[in-house]
């Protein structure tokens, strides 16, 4: 048996010498807003909430916001011009008892304004801003900017879920301000990403599986550019005729017209008639005799005349073609997630046979291999709706060519010889082909990405 070496290998981009992102819970996050605030603390002396106050003013940036407090002529100044200090208090007479916003009489209190109201208008005033997820919250009388102490906030708010929706604001705006954090975009997942390296359309993994763009949020999407996405999913959604006739999973054999079902990720397909048994490409219908050397992923136009009805044909017809292709790839990405099963269920086959748990990790690497690559050609190919011909496009092409045609390969190794091969030369195969498979997809994205820095890419649109 061979070694296992890249078994323990963790994905790391520090290759670059940049430290890994961290994934940050909401408690890590607390903490890290707390460091920051005792670290200002050392030098204004003044309390928790002021100083998280200050630090929100000047959007968590410690030395902007320290160069200020130095230009400053003393600490009231400073303060004052932050509203954390009113410039003047009102007047406030013993004889007043009556809120100034309900009328009615009863204890009054407030800011150090000497605004002052009953305790149930400030709980309906702060419920309100709560509701606007807001993390500065000014006094209650208008034109009076003095904003309130988070300490404040809470005693009048007096319910434990609304004071937890208050730290998740605070939280939230902390990581809103702070451009090497992002929120995971998952449902239910309150984890953030914090970036070390950040740099336009990077994919991020949080530790809840998601992977993401560092700039828009969207699921990761390179090569493409998060402004060329956009464009691509705004035509995608409005085009869902298309997708349904795409996303079907049954078509006609296009030899004998017997329907053919597809029930994997795979786009090699064979016809089940023992009379017709073609072999094709689930994408273009071609035909795919010798498995692994088809390719399809270049669209050739065809000659037209120059009418405009040609034209209008025409890009149609281009546009179909690479979304087809972007749709397939999709589809097969949903299909493979029952690999995940079959190959759990292999790996304890296997376990109980010969081999050690170290041993049988090379299946559960080679479905992420896969599912990585099926993502990125996903995303190649609206990146080459947009893309206009030239050298380089062409070496995209031939790059492309090879990812698809491996990754076809691969993913037939995992859904038809999972069963039939010894257990030895199926670990040798599917071992060397997600190494291949790798080394294509990393050298596809880095010729994007080195032909972006040099400016070689041209698009349409
Ligand atoms: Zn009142
Ligand atoms: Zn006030
Ligand atoms: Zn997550
Ligand atoms: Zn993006
Ligand atoms: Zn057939
Ligand atoms: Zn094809």
């Amino acid at each position: 048996m061979d070694s296992d070496e890249d078994v323990y290998m963790v994905e790391s981009d520090s290759d670059d010498g940049y430290p890994e992102d961290e994934i940050l819970s909401f408690e890590d996050l607390e903490s890290e807003m707390k460091a920051s605030i005792s670290e200002i603390q050392d030098v204004i002396e003044g309390s928790t909430d002021i100083c998280r106050l200050l630090l929100q003013k000047y959007k968590w940036n410690k030395d902007f916001m320290l160069d200020r407090f130095y230009e400053s002529p003393d600490t009231l100044a400073f303060l004052i011009d932050a509203n954390i200090v009113p410039k003047q208090s009102a007047v406030f007479s013993k004889g007043d008892v009556e809120c100034q916003i309900c009328c009615m009489d009863g204890d009054l209190s407030g800011l150090a304004c000497n605004h002052l109201a009953c305790d149930d208008c400030w709980k309906a005033y702060l419920t309100e801003k709560i509701k606007e997820k807001q993390s500065e919250i000014e006094c209650m009388t208008s034109n009076c900017k003095l904003l309130m102490k988070d300490e404040q906030v809470k005693k009048y708010l007096a319910d434990s879920a609304a004071i937890a929706s208050f730290r998740k604001i605070l939280v939230n705006s902390y990581v809103k301000v702070n451009s090497s954090l992002r929120w995971c975009p998952a449902e239910n997942c309150e984890k953030a990403v914090k970036v070390h390296q950040p740099s336009e359309s990077r994919l991020l993994i949080c530790s809840c599986g998601t992977r993401f763009c560092f700039t828009c949020g969207n699921e990761g999407h390179e090569p493409i550019d998060c402004c060329y996405l956009k464009l691509w999913l705004k035509r995608c959604m409005d085009d869902s005729e298309t997708f349904n006739w795409i996303n079907a999973n049954t078509k006609d054999c296009p030899k004998c017209s017997a329907p053919i079902e597809k029930n994997g990720g795979c786009n090699y397909m064979r016809c089940e008639n023992t009379r017709c048994r073609y072999e094709f490409c689930w994408m273009c219908f071609g035909s795919w005799k010798n498995e692994g050397a088809h390719s399809c992923n270049t669209f050739k136009e065809k000659k037209t005349e120059n009418s405009s009805r040609d034209k209008s044909r025409v890009s149609l017809e281009r546009y179909l073609f690479y979304y087809n292709r972007y749709a397939g790839h999709r589809k097969s990405l949903e299909l493979e997630e029952k690999l995940k099963e079959r190959v759990e269920l292999k790996m304890n086959e296997m376990q109980k046979q010969s081999m050690t748990w170290v041993e049988v990790q090379f299946l559960p690497k080679a479905v992420e291999v896969l599912s990585e690559c099926r993502h990125t050609l996903m995303f190649t190919y609206a990146f080459a709706f947009y893309l206009k011909k030239n050298n380089s496009s062409i070496i995209f092409e031939e790059n492309q060519k090879d990812l698809e045609q491996s990754t076809e390969q691969l993913s037939g190794f995992l859904e038809r010889d999972l069963d039939n091969e010894d257990l030895v030369t199926l670990k040798v195969k599917v071992q060397d082909k997600y190494r291949y498979v790798e080394q294509r997809r990393k050298a596809l994205l880095d010729h994007c990405a080195e032909g972006k820095e040099q400016n070689v890419w041209v698009f349409n649109e």
